[in-house]
């Protein structure tokens, strides 16, 4: 099954003109949540286990990959560059999957809070060959480094090619516009009816927008739950429809067939109420949610991402609003097991300025 994207079965020229390389474990299954759903009062409740998208790594970023990592290849780029937070999940996955495809990579990553998921990624990052690189301020792209010492970095592998934060861009997001096609595959073989809705953290945006665009091109009538996890004026809801506007356009000129759609502010409900202190500060909601998941799926959640998207599902299970409708928990986070990666790694070998990571209180 894993091979020609199921978008590309059914536009045959995208499949000509967009690059793809296989990278991870499809389709991922889909599973009935029952013991979560008795406790919740909720019958219908299912989850998407992209947790599992890849043999070494998995999570919502290993889709976004097969694309662009399939456009460095194209280019015959020979490293790729990215950019995120310090425990960036996405740059641990651009670093385990350029690896793989024989890619340098060098990750300029910025300053955030302290978390358990920080550490692992880390070093699992440093273990797979990555150039980390702490960077104060990403709008200059200063890194303790100069621009020049940055392009340094790259003198034996010629110009990198860039990997957008979070692998959203109108090229990244067709992972989970493929996603929806797997999804539609899965209901007609009688795995679970149409989610009335599907909920999902929402960060840098491609996870949603993908799906918001492919749930569309396959007919399905899902409605999206896109719960906050990062600040505003990171992810607004106008750079949303840009993407998704960008990438309706550079598809339809590839396949005409493909139906002029538009997206406004109505298509997508963004809860911005379980974002508590900000970007990866942990919630009393998302601290239930894991351990709900825990005990009764043995499932792990992560306290920045997909513990606030099931934060939410959970309370508005005590609502009127979800009644029998069909609940689909889309997970976004990983749940291979990193600790032979990050054991091997002496934090000491990471920059310097990553150490406080290592030293100060997980809170
Ligand atoms: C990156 C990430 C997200 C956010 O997805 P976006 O496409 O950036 O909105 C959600 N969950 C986890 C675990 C992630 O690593």
């Amino acid at each position: 099954m894993s091979g020609t994207p199921l978008l590309f079965q059914e536009y045959p020229r995208l499949a000509r003109a967009i690059p793809h390389v296989p990278l991870g474990v499809f389709p991922t299954p889909v599973e009935r949540l029952t013991a979560v759903g008795r406790e919740l009062g909720h019958e219908h409740l299912y989850i998407k286990r992209d947790d599992l998208s890849g043999s070494v790594y998995g999570g919502n970023k290993v889709r976004k990959l097969e694309f662009l990592l399939g456009e460095a290849l194209q280019h015959q780029a020979r490293s790729v560059i990215t950019v995120g937070f310090a425990g960036s999940n996405h740059a641990l996955a651009t670093a385990i999957y350029a690896r793989q495809l024989g890619l340098k990579s060098t990750s300029l990553l910025m300053p955030q809070v302290n978390a358990h998921y920080v550490q692992a990624n880390l070093l699992a990052s440093h273990y797979h060959g990555a150039d980390v690189r702490l960077c104060r301020n990403m709008s200059h792209l200063c890194c303790d480094l100069g621009w020049q010492q940055v392009c340094g970095l790259f003198r034996d592998t010629g110009t990198p090619r860039f990997i957008p934060a979070g692998g959203t861009s109108p090229l990244g997001i067709l992972g989970y516009v493929e996603a929806a096609f797997e999804l539609r595959q899965q209901i007609a073989a009688g795995q679970l009816p149409v989610p009335d809705r599907i909920y999902l953290p929402f960060a840098s945006m491609g996870t949603t927008a993908g799906l918001l665009l492919g749930c569309r091109l396959a007919g399905l009538q899902s409605r999206i739950i896109a719960v906050r996890v990062i600040e505003k004026k990171r992810s607004g809801i106008g750079r949303l429809l840009a993407i998704l506007r960008r990438s309706v356009d550079s598809l339809r000129r590839i396949e005409p067939a493909i139906p002029h759609l538009s997206f406004t502010a109505e298509d997508v409900s963004i809860r911005d109420e379980f974002l508590g202190g900000g970007y990866a500060h942990v919630t009393p909601g998302g601290e239930a949610a894991t351990a709900l998941l825990k005990m009764h799926a043995g499932i792990d959640l992560n306290g920045a991402y997909s513990a606030k998207a099931f934060a939410a599902l959970m309370a508005d299970t005590h609502g009127p609003e979800l009644k029998s409708h069909t609940v689909l928990y889309w997970n976004t986070w990983n749940s291979r097991d990193l600790s032979m990666m990050a054991s091997g790694v002496d934090y000491h070998t990471l920059p310097h300025g990553f150490h406080r990571y290592f030293t100060e209180n997980v809170r």
